[in-house]
Formats: C-alpha cells, sequence, structure tokens
C-alpha cells in the first residue's frame, strides 16, 4: 500500500489508504481490485472490492461515504447522516460534488482515480479532514483552496496547521495536454505571485504541446492557501501512467480501466 509518512505521524486520529490495482477480484481491463461503480465492472466485484480494501484497513465500509466526482470544484461537508451514501451503489452517492470534508469521527472518505490527483488534508488542531479529486480541471478550479475553505468555514481550520497528501496521479512525463488546456493554466498561475514562477513549475514544452504536472500545481495552490511546504506529502510526484501495473491509469490503460482510490477517515 502506498505510504503517506506525515500522515503516519497522526496513526492515532486518522486512517488513510490509496489502493492499487492488485489483489481484488475484478477480471480483464479491471485486473483486480478496481473500485469504480461507474467503469463498467461488475457491481459485485467492484463492492466486494471495496470490503477487500476496507477490513485491510480496519474500517467498515457501510460507514464510508462516496462522491459523484464530475470534475467541478463543489464541495460537501460531510456528516452521520450520509453515512454509507454511494458506498454500495451509484445511485445514493453525494451528486455533482468532488470534494467531501468531515469532523466527524468513523466516516471514511473514499474518492476514486486513475490519472486524476487525490488531495487528502488532515487539520490536527480541529480534528477534521477532507479528500478532494482534482484532474485539470478541478485544479484549475483551484479545488485545493475550496477544499481549505470550506474546512475554514465549517471547522476554524487554519490551512497552516494542516497536513496534505498529494496522492500518485499522471506525471508531467506522461501528461501532454492540448493549447486549451494550457491557456488556462497560464491564465491562472501567473496571477499567483511565489518565489517560483509558478507557470514555469507545472508547464514544460515538449515538442509543439504542453506537459502538465498536476503534482506541481497541487502544491503550488496548497501553498499559496497557507499549508507550510514541509507539510505536503510527498516530496516528489509518482506517476500513475508510469506504473500502471501497480495504479489505474486512464491514459496508459487507453481510457478503459478500473479507479483506485484515496481514503481518509478521522478516528
Ligand atoms: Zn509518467
Amino acid at each position: 500500500m502506498y505510504k503517506i509518512p506525515l500522515f503516519d505521524k497522526y496513526n492515532d486520529k486518522i486512517t488513510y489508504g490509496i489502493s492499487g490495482r492488485t489483489n481484488g477480484v475484478s477480471q480483464g481491463e479491471y485486473d483486480s481490485l478496481n473500485l469504480g461503480l461507474h467503469v463498467g465492472d461488475n457491481s459485485n466485484d467492484v463492492i466486494k472490492n471495496r470490503e477487500i480494501f476496507c477490513s485491510s484497513l480496519g474500517i467498515s465500509l457501510a460507514n464510508t461515504v462516496c462522491c459523484e466526482q464530475v470534475h467541478k470544484t463543489n464541495v460537501h461537508m460531510v456528516t452521520s447522516a450520509d453515512k454509507g451514501k454511494g458506498a454500495y451503489s451509484l445511485t445514493d452517492t453525494i451528486k455533482d460534488v468532488d470534494a467531501l470534508i468531515t469532523n466527524e469521527k468513523n466516516i471514511p472518505l473514499m474518492l476514486f482515480f486513475a490519472d486524476c490527483t487525490p488531495l487528502l488534508i488532515y487539520d490536527p488542531v480541529h480534528e477534521a479532514i477532507g479528500a478532494a479529486h482534482a484532474g485539470w480541471r478541478g485544479t484549475v478550479g483551484d479545488i485545493a483552496g475550496k477544499t481549505l475553505a470550506a474546512m475554514h468555514k465549517s471547522y476554524s481550520t487554519n490551512p497552516a496547521d494542516c497536513v496534505a497528501a498529494i496522492g500518485p496521479c499522471i506525471g508531467q512525463c506522461c501528461y501532454e495536454i492540448g493549447n486549451e488546456v494550457s491557456a488556462e493554466f497560464i491564465n491562472v498561475f501567473t496571477n499567483i505571485k511565489k518565489t517560483i514562477n509558478p507557470v514555469d513549475n507545472i508547464l514544460i514544452k515538449k515538442g509543439s504541446n504542453y506537459h502538465l504536472s498536476l503534482y506541481n500545481a497541487n502544491k503550488i495552490l496548497l501553498i499559496e492557501h497557507g499549508l507550510l511546504p514541509e507539510n505536503i506529502s510527498p516530496d516528489t510526484p509518482y506517476c500513475t501512467a508510469c506504473h500502471n501495473k501497480e495504479f489505474y491509469s486512464y491514459r496508459a490503460d487507453k481510457g478503459k480501466t478500473g479507479r483506485h482510490c484515496a481514503l481518509l477517515c478521522l478516528k
């Protein structure tokens, strides 16, 4: 399992997990620990996989909350009334939402990925957590900042107190983008004044097209919103396309693939 050393310091307070794609029951292109119900896999296999993953962490799938993940930036504050939403079915998942926050214990927040960026945030001062799905649209729409703002509004979270993890996502090595996407990133990130040039750091031109670093873009946004750089893990990005034997990759698997998850829960 993918480790986040910064989070391991808080293992009496939080449970976290980022799944891989092995040791599950799904077949074919979903081989084998596919956790996404929306990708055409057998639902019973997906639920079995979710149970395998949750029990490996010692948590309850029945308490777990999922959201629709529509590449937007809406954040939902999860309470005990939401327990189990999206855990066994798409019909009751939390609609039109790409980030979940909560300050209630024993409610795992579980989001799904194949190249998009998992963001996990823990506020140890106010005992609150957030989990977000940041593809390129969510990233350029600043779902990192919107999740932190929602945690501030609901739980008085100060980003300077938080630790965050940027999970495995498609790396700059493998993520060629079109001009329309690069233009949006240039537009947003030229207005961010850091000591480094954010645009130089997130876009590299190779041939006629840019390659995007979702990792760098989200890291810059977390820092811009007040996270301390030393409180963001890992130090270097981990590419899902280069490592598509270990993680699902929409690009490397040419669109037909499963989903791994990022999960965070207060104990
Ligand atoms: Zn790569």
